[in-house]
């Protein structure tokens, strides 16, 4: 038998769940509140002690995780629920953000929330009862290679005149590193200067950098976010294509959104891809000393944590073990299960590179690192629903302003574009940066 490449597409063990798998899921959620809240040990405040964006604002248990288990043990148990009104409702006002899987892993390791919050995305698509907004996004991917609404493939490439990266796509040229931008940096206006800039400063450093020309498309993993399993799968299939073709270069993405795709939506689909985020490379590169930050910067700024950089961006392991109940109550697995909680996502280097430049002041919200607020934008959200995204988005905010810091500082293409301009409880906007522009600020 052929010995399977990188980018063949051979999902791996859990990846093909179905509604049905998470039955005994559903009916082992122990209504404890963890996806509700921020764990109880970390809450500071009662203010912003919540976890869960999208029960936070309908303020109605259907719209928590525990909700979406009960919802999905009933469609299951008598199909008296239906994909229709509320319910239907509940299942795609989701941010995918995860912080219902962190809480709820505080106390249950062994249940999977988003996972199946997903599921039940993916039955509703298979059943045709996707928003309408969703599916016209679904139908742009399959056409346009890009989410984004009115974005053309043969536009994807402007951003990145005048900047002579290498094309590697063709195979004449190699790279050590593929840049991926992403589609917001590749299509937004005022975005794509800053993808200038990350390719200035990555080359400035040394870094041997190219991209995939026009074989540089949409990583898909949104469509997967929102419930899209087979039109996420066909662009994770495309793009293995280019870059098995590209010679399997390493990928620096600026856009923690990819960054998860690749990570971990990827590897679940068994396409293995060695991926770094921008500023993980560039926390290197200061580390190194190939990168120099001098000029101070005089400005207080909070870190606004991605979801898809911070809890999701945990290295994913495949596990093909055995599970077994034992004593008619207790779930084991041989071998031990990875256990997912957030720990290990990219919180350090963002800070790291913020550390280094001089004059920044650095002030921490409440809800840091695995239990971030979500921006508002994920699962498509900022699509279908924007008044619900934007409430999501104020509430980051009115966060930001409470530490007294000038301004919002992230590591995501979707996080700043949701987060800015958008006001906070007292009615008022927050100045909101990448980290490539303090860094390019302080060179
Ligand atoms: S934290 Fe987990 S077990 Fe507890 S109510 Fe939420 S989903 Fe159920
Ligand atoms: S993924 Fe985010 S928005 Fe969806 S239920 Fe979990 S915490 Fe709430």
């Amino acid at each position: 038998m052929a010995k399977k490449s990188m980018f063949d597409m051979t999902p791996v063990k859990g990846y093909e769940k179905k509604l049905e798998d998470f039955f005994p899921m559903e009916r082992r959620c122990s209504n404890c509140l963890g996806c509700k809240f921020v764990p109880f040990e970390k809450i500071k405040s009662n203010r912003f002690g919540r976890n869960c964006p999208s029960v936070w604002h309908y303020n109605f248990n259907l719209y928590s995780a525990r909700g979406r288990f009960q919802l999905g043990q009933n469609i299951l148990e008598d199909g008296s629920v239906r994909f229709e009104g509320q319910a239907l409702d509940a299942i795609f006002n989701c941010q995918a953000c995860g912080a219902c899987d962190v809480g709820c892993k505080v106390t249950r390791f062994n249940l999977e929330p988003l996972a199946h919050n997903i599921a039940l995305k993916e039955r509703a698509v298979e059943k045709g009862k996707a928003p309408d907004a969703l599916n016209a996004v679904a139908a742009q991917l399959a056409k346009q290679k890009t989410m984004l609404p009115g974005a053309k493939k043969a536009d994807r490439g402007a951003w990145a005149s005048g900047l002579k990266l290498k094309d590697i796509s063709v195979g004449k040229e190699t790279a050590e590193y593929a840049f991926f931008p992403g589609c917001q940096y590749a299509y937004d206006k005022d975005l794509q200067k800053k993808a200038k800039s990350y390719v200035s400063v990555l080359k400035k450093a040394g870094v041997d950098l190219g991209w995939f020309g026009k074989g540089d498309m949409c990583c898909g993993g949104r469509a997967g976010q929102m419930g899209f399993r087979k039109e996420f799968e066909a662009q994770a299939q495309a793009n293995a294509v280019v870059w098995k073709k590209a010679g399997a270069p390493k990928i620096v993405t600026p856009c923690s959104d990819c960054y998860y795709a690749l990570k971990r939506q990827y590897a679940m689909l068994g396409i293995e891809v060695e991926v770094v985020h921008a500023v993980e490379l560039i926390a290197e590169l200061i580390k190194s000393g190939k990168l120099k930050l001098k000029k101070a910067v005089d400005l207080s700024i909070t870190y606004h944590d991605p979801c898809r950089l911070g809890r999701l961006g945990e290295p994913f392991e495949p596990w093909d073990g055995t599970e077994k109940k034992i004593l008619n109550q207790v779930h084991t697995w041989t071998p031990a299960r990875p256990r997912y909680a957030g720990t290990y996502g990219i919180y350090d280097a963002p800070r790291d590179v913020l550390a280094a430049i001089p004059g920044l002041r650095l002030v921490e919200m409440e809800r840091v690192r695995e239990n971030s607020w979500c921006c508002g934008a994920g699962g498509g959200c900022s699509v279908f629903n924007p008044e619900f995204s934007d409430a999501v988005a104020s509430e980051r905010v009115t966060e930001a302003q409470a530490t007294g810091a000038e301004a919002i500082v992230t590591a995501c293409p979707w996080c700043e574009k949701n987060l800015s301009g958008v006001t906070s409880e007292n009615g008022t906007a927050m100045p909101v940066v990448d980290v490539i522009d303090l860094v390019a600020k302080a060179l």
